[in-house]
């Protein structure tokens, strides 16, 4: 390998010349603590930055071996350090010269912790890598050596020895981190084995800050347990703590306007991720496969059987194989549904907010002025005691507005000013009183998940533009996959991850035999056993991505109105 000395050497060499001369620096140069290794480098100054890594032996590392060996710990471990690191960046400004010279961009989590491609650490070396890009310095369009000399040999070595040398860190606070990991671990282990949906610690912070910042609400009203569904819990390092159980079943959240029940549903449809320490929700968690669904007028719908909520439909079509370019919002929901459950999602959430009325309830009134036969819809309340039955699926539902479903739920929660009350009994009282019982409607059967996917012939082409649009989609060859409403991506970088997901699934999995759900829970596999790098092959550089769920990647090939079924 050649060695720092040679790269300076290099770099004096190529002062002044053009900028492509930077492409000979590619590859891996030995520095004293640490490998630094040149990826792929930018066209020119005012282009993304170019793509670099670092490699940390683990003895100069020398993190604990305690603190990498089981993945919860790595994980947490891995993103604590992205965050020194993106910490570091931050206060580093050498920005001198055109474009985007001097430049460190690194990975920036927001509050949940999740698996990234940015920085790796060996479960058995612990050798840590170290992924970030910087723009390589120019003055006009030729080479700064001196400039680069800077970054490279003072810069960079200083933010590596901060925030990627155990000694040099906080170890407090990392330890807290880990210890964190571990009660997060434990309490996820609890409600699997207690059978709950979730658990929301008292004390916890559910609302954010604003509609544009995650951070926790400062003076908010604490998450207190109704008395009934209290339980407690012993965690490894924080000992024994109290919080809601909410139970496998059918669980209406009800309240008045703005009195926190979407707060609420939000933080379960985010506890299927962990969350930092002082996030307000780092001990809320949810069952890990929970999905969000909702109403999403417009998107496209290929192939599937939403027969349980959509029948004989006005234009004849058969709905148990139903497509469209355009749904409706009825139709948009019972997908989203049906596509939860061939991700194999046990817990629906649902919000009133963002449902279409239609999919949710028929009044009487209704009933009798148009007879169900003049109707395709099933409504929700008519099939959700079954999906629990039949299915094993709960379903968490904000509903302020329809007392008919106090008759079908098994939990009945009031938000009375940020206050969880269980108004079960109540509930239960009143269904009977007014006689709500509804009529029973004929179990549909579960739906059938038998969509065999086939490769589409775009993804072939060897210059295929994929391009990811923040958090919001992705696109590929112009076709724009719109993610907006897939309310639980919780970062761009997991949208990056979409991307390269479904171009692997296109290249190497769909095969015109496996179903759908079969190649996505295939790649979920391959992605639990070997890490992110699996999808990148091929890439030039590793780009920054982050661990999207197996119910996303889902959501994601489900919108893609190229998908071949
Ligand atoms: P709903 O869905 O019942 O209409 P939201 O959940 O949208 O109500 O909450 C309404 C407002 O109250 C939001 O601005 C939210 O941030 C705030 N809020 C929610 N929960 C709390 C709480 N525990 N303490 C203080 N404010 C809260
Ligand atoms: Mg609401």
């Amino acid at each position: 390998m050649k060695s720092g000395i040679d790269l300076k050497n290099e770099l004096q060499r190529m002062d002044h010349r053009g900028y492509p001369a930077y492409k000979d620096l590619r590859g891996a140069w030995r520095m004293r603590d640490f490998v630094f290794v040149i990826d792929h480098v930018q066209g020119d100054p005012f282009a993304s930055p170019s793509s670099v890594h670092v490699e940390v032996e683990g003895k100069t590392a020398g993190f604990p071996k305690e603190y990498f060996a089981q993945k919860h710990r790595r994980i947490a471990l891995e993103d604590h350090l992205v965050r020194l690191f993106s910490a570091e960046t931050s206060h580093h400004s050498r920005h001198a010269g055109s474009g985007k010279s001097g430049a460190i961009e690194c990975s920036r989590p927001g509050q949940e912790i999740l698996e990234r491609t940015a920085c790796h650490v060996d479960s058995a070396s612990g050798k840590v890598t170290f992924r970030f890009r910087m723009g390589f310095p120019a003055r006009g369009r030729s080479i700064d050596a001196r400039a680069m000399i800077r970054l490279v040999f003072e810069d960079i070595p200083e933010m590596v020895a901060r925030s990627l040398i155990f000694r040099n860190i906080d170890q407090r606070v990392l330890k807290k981190v880990i210890e964190l990991a571990d009660d997060q671990l434990a309490l996820r282990n609890f409600i699997k084995e207690e059978n709950l949906v979730a658990f929301l610690a008292d004390g916890s912070v559910l609302p954010r800050k604003s509609g544009v910042s995650q951070l926790p609400m400062a003076n908010a009203v604490a998450f207190s347990s109704p008395e009934s569904l209290r339980v407690d819990v012993t965690l490894p390092h924080r000992g024994k703590i109290s919080g809601m159980g909410l139970k496998h079943g059918i669980t209406l959240i009800v309240g008045g306007g703005y009195h926190g029940k979407s707060t609420v549903l939000s933080a379960l449809m985010l506890g299927v991720y962990d969350h930092i320490g002082g996030d307000g929700r780092e001990l809320v968690v949810t069952d890990p496969t929970a999905m969000k669904v909702r109403a999403e007028d417009g998107r496209s719908v290929k192939k599937d059987d939403i027969s349980m909520f959509i029948h004989d439909l006005p234009n004849g079509a058969d709905s148990t194989v139903f497509s469209t370019e355009n749904a409706s919002g009825s139709t948009s929901q019972a997908a989203g549904i049906v596509e939860a459950m061939e991700a194999g999602t046990k817990t629906l959430l649902i919000d009133e907010d963002t449902s279409a009325t239609n999919l949710m309830m028929r009044d009487e009134l209704m009933e009798k002025a148009v007879p169900s036969d003049g109707e395709p819809i099933t409504p929700l309340i008519d099939r959700i005691a079954d999906i629990r039955d039949q299915m094993g699926i709960s379903t968490v539902l904000v509903a302020g507005s329809f007392g008919a479903y106090f008759g079908v739920a098994d939990t009945v929660l009031r938000l009375d000013h940020y206050h969880v009350q269980d108004i079960t009994e109540t509930a239960k009282e009143l269904a009977e009183q007014y006689g709500i019982k509804r009529p029973k409607v004929a179990w549909s059967g579960t739906p059938s998940f038998e969509r065999v996917a086939k490769k589409s012939r775009v993804f072939s082409e060897p210059r295929l533009k994929m391009k990811t649009m923040g958090v919001e989609g992705f696109s590929v060859d112009h076709e724009q996959i719109d993610l907006r409403l897939v309310e639980q991506l919780a970062d761009s970088e997991q949208t990056s991850a979409l991307a390269a997901c479904l171009k692997y699934l296109e290249l190497h999995v769909f095969d015109g035999k496996r179903t759908v759900s079969e190649a996505v829970t295939e790649l979920g596999k391959l992605l639990n056993e070997k890490g992110l790098t699996v999808v990148c092959a091929g890439a030039q550089a590793i780009p920054s991505l982050a661990m999207p769920r197996t119910q996303e990647i889902l959501a994601a090939v489900n919108r893609y109105r190229g998908l071949e079924v």
